[in-house]
């Protein structure tokens, strides 16, 4: 019998996560960042892979999957990448009214953590996460979470969070050139563990406020004055991280990419990178090497998550 949306609480507190973490610029652009909520031992909703977080509904938006299949498969060995998205892909659900919807890759590591796990591109653990000072500092801040290096957003980071993960407790994971996750038993535990690691991070660090964003048809004002400032030539030779690879090439520079997406990214990019200045720290670029996974990415299955 297929899931009824309608029958249980979870896609409203999924959708009250995925409301109260997509709303905001600084912690997520264009399609990144993801929620889930497990229900039971064997099944859990997540956001649907190319759907924004800000979009998602109780009635949609979102995929259920066995996680349990997917524990069971990291834990094993998650094999390959394309091998493990269609694996991933082969775990949906089918929900009463909500159209069919493939789950992210990212499913693989929500499926990993507590009950609820809210993952963004958080652009105050990402001044940590992309610079080479950053994760020692972050250390010291917290204590007891987990930082990674840099691993590519499927088989590899899922068996890296696998190494680390705790099915229960509350659960703060720093992701080396990618983001933030955290894990909690409950959607509201979630969501204040969540907000107290990005304010301490905010005040510890004394960030500036995040700018405010201005639609705009090509590029921004505030990212048209910064990409003349950088230089055209580093931010395309220069990469912090996935999206900035999936989301900035050499067309969305020029204002004729999906401009919205585009303008959110460049801008948490700028931030970071104007923040790590200022801090005097390193930024840590990724290798030319996991670059090159997200052409094969732009052209292939994912497109822009
Ligand atoms: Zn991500």
């Amino acid at each position: 019998m297929a899931f009824d949306p309608e029958l249980d609480r979870a896609p409203q507190l999924l959708a009250r996560a995925a409301r109260a973490a997509g709303s905001r610029p600084d912690l997520t652009q264009g399609g990144g960042g993801n929620v889930s909520v497990k229900i039971g031992a064997e099944r859990m909703l997540v956001k649907a892979s190319g759907a924004q977080l800000k979009d998602v509904t109780a009635s949609g938006g979102y995929a259920l999957v066995n996680y349990g299949n997917i524990r069971r498969r990291i834990a094993a060995g998650p094999g390959g990448e394309d091998e493990f998205s269609d694996f991933i892909r082969a775990q949906a659900l089918p929900v009463r009214g909500v159209l069919s919807a493939r789950p992210s890759i990212e499913t693989g590591f929500h499926a990993l953590l507590n009950t609820v796990v809210i993952h963004t591109h958080s652009v105050y653990a990402n001044i940590l996460n992309m610079s080479a000072e950053g994760h020692k500092l972050g250390r010291e801040m917290f204590p007891a979470a987990e930082f990674l290096p840099y691993r590519s957003p499927g088989p590899q980071l899922c068996s890296a969070i696998n190494d680390r993960a705790r099915a229960s407790g509350p659960q703060v994971f720093f992701l080396a050139n990618h983001g933030l996750a955290v894990a909690h038993a409950g959607v509201e535990g979630a969501l204040e563990l969540n907000e107290r690691v990005n304010d301490t991070i905010r005040r510890g660090l004394s960030l500036p406020p995040y700018p405010a964003l201005i639609p705009a048809a090509g590029l921004s004002a505030r990212n048209a004055a910064c990409l003349a400032r950088y230089g055209r030539e580093f931010m395309l030779e220069n990469v912090l991280s996935p999206d900035q690879a999936l989301y900035c090439g050499p067309a969305d520079l020029d204002g004729k990419g999906g401009m919205d997406a585009v303008n959110e990214v460049l801008t948490a990019l700028f931030y970071i990178l104007d923040c790590i200045k200022v801090l005097k720290f390193t930024p840590r670029f990724l290798a030319k090497a996991d670059i090159a996974c997200f052409d094969v990415m732009k052209s292939g299955r994912y497109s822009r998550k």
